[in-house]
């Protein structure tokens, strides 16, 4: 007899708030999920320092301190957490789900897809070093920090036009730097940040390195000119790096449907990736908003719609399904 391996109901790759979110909704399910939560679990929020637009947080939560909260919150309700990234997924239509830790295989019924995206970074000095003290990757999330201040952004993109306007309702002055005379954003999006009184624009300036002062925050940032290759240090006290976001969809590259940019396509109005069994919520599908609320918003839309798949699915007989990972009985949705 082949060796009986146990089928779970849903394991979650992803450890932000979408991951987090749907483990606490398919753990209340009964659906006992296995969370590959990545070596630095946490997702973006682990790099923030306060938060203060997430709704229950009247006082603001620093980013780490709410992930734990997430974290323990689902595994209250018996979420098993493996601490390290999956490295390959075998994703099936309706079938047998497989992820990968090296040899290890684990099997599931279903499969949510949390990975995640990262801010795309210039990769120069003090960029990190100096995160969270004065250098950001969100407009949205810090620019209420920087209120009366000057401050700069860097890129050309619609998202660098959108934190420009965003963050010029609290910056006295806000400097946008390209690296190119022309902007990759789009034309609306420009005149809008153009027709803000207090921004203007640098081009074309390659930002080179970010300077810190004596009290450990930013001071400068050394910008060089693009053309001529003249540098020159330009005081701020804040700069928002804004030069677009990678989603971390490799795992799944070829496997599911994704778009030219690598974010995974999901149907409208659910997370249902074109794989029968595979969802996908969080910012490996999002890239407009972006937040951790709706991140968080898309985690609660996954596990429901795999605790509905897995109540409207019947086992295939040839899965084997095993003792252990009997998929567990869920009650009626109300109103239905
Ligand atoms: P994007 O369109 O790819 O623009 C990235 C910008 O960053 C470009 O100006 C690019 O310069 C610059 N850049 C890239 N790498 C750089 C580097 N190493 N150093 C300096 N500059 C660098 O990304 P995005 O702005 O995040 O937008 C992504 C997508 O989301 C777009 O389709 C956008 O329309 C959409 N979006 C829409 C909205 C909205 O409609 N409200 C808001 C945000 C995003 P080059 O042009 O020289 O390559």
């Amino acid at each position: 007899m082949a060796s009986e391996k146990k089928i779970e109901n849903v394991i979650v790759v992803g450890g932000g708030p979408a991951g987090y979110t749907a483990a606490l909704y398919t753990a209340r399910a009964n659906l006992e999920p296995l969370v590959f939560e990545g070596f630095q679990w946490g997702g973006q929020l682990q790099n923030t320092t306060d938060v203060e637009n997430y709704p229950g947080y009247p006082e603001g939560i620093m980013g780490p301190e709410m992930m734990n909260q997430f974290r323990a919150q689902a595994e209250r309700f018996g979420t098993r957490f493996v601490t390290d990234d999956v490295d390959r997924v075998e994703l099936s239509d309706g079938g047998v789900q497989k992820v990968f830790l090296g040899d290890e295989e684990h099997l599931a019924r279903t499969v949510i897809l949390a990975m995640g995206a990262e801010p795309r970074r210039l990769g120069v000095p003090g960029e990190l070093e100096l995160s969270g003290c004065g250098v950001s990757t969100c407009g949205v999330c810090d620019g209420a920090f920087f209120k009366g201040k000057k401050v700069i952004v860097i890129g050309g993109g619609d998202s660098a036009m959108e934190d420009a306007i965003f963050v010029s309702k609290f910056a006295s002055e806000l400097t946008i730097v390209n690296r190119r005379d022309e902007f990759r954003a789009s034309k609306i999006m420009e005149a809008r940040a153009r027709e803000q009184g207090n921004i203007e624009f640098k081009t074309p300036f390659v930002a080179e390195e970010f300077v810190g002062g004596d009290g450990g925050n930013l001071d400068r940032v050394r910008l060089r000119n693009a053309e001529t290759g003249e540098t020159e240090d330009f005081e701020t006290e804040g700069a928002f790096v804004a030069i677009g976001h990678i989603p971390k969809s490799e795992i799944v590259t070829g496997q599911v449907d994704t778009d030219e940019d690598g974010y995974i396509l999901t149907e409208a109005g659910s997370t249902r990736t074109n794989l029968a069994g595979v969802f996908a919520v969080g910012d490996v599908v999002d890239r407009t908003y972006r937040q951790a609320v709706t991140a968080a918003g898309t985690g609660c839309m996954g596990a429901l719609d795999a605790e509905w798949y897995l109540r409207d699915t019947p086992p295939s007989p040839e899965a084997h399904w095993q003792p252990g990972g009997e998929p567990t009985e869920i009650a009626p949705t109300p109103g239905t």
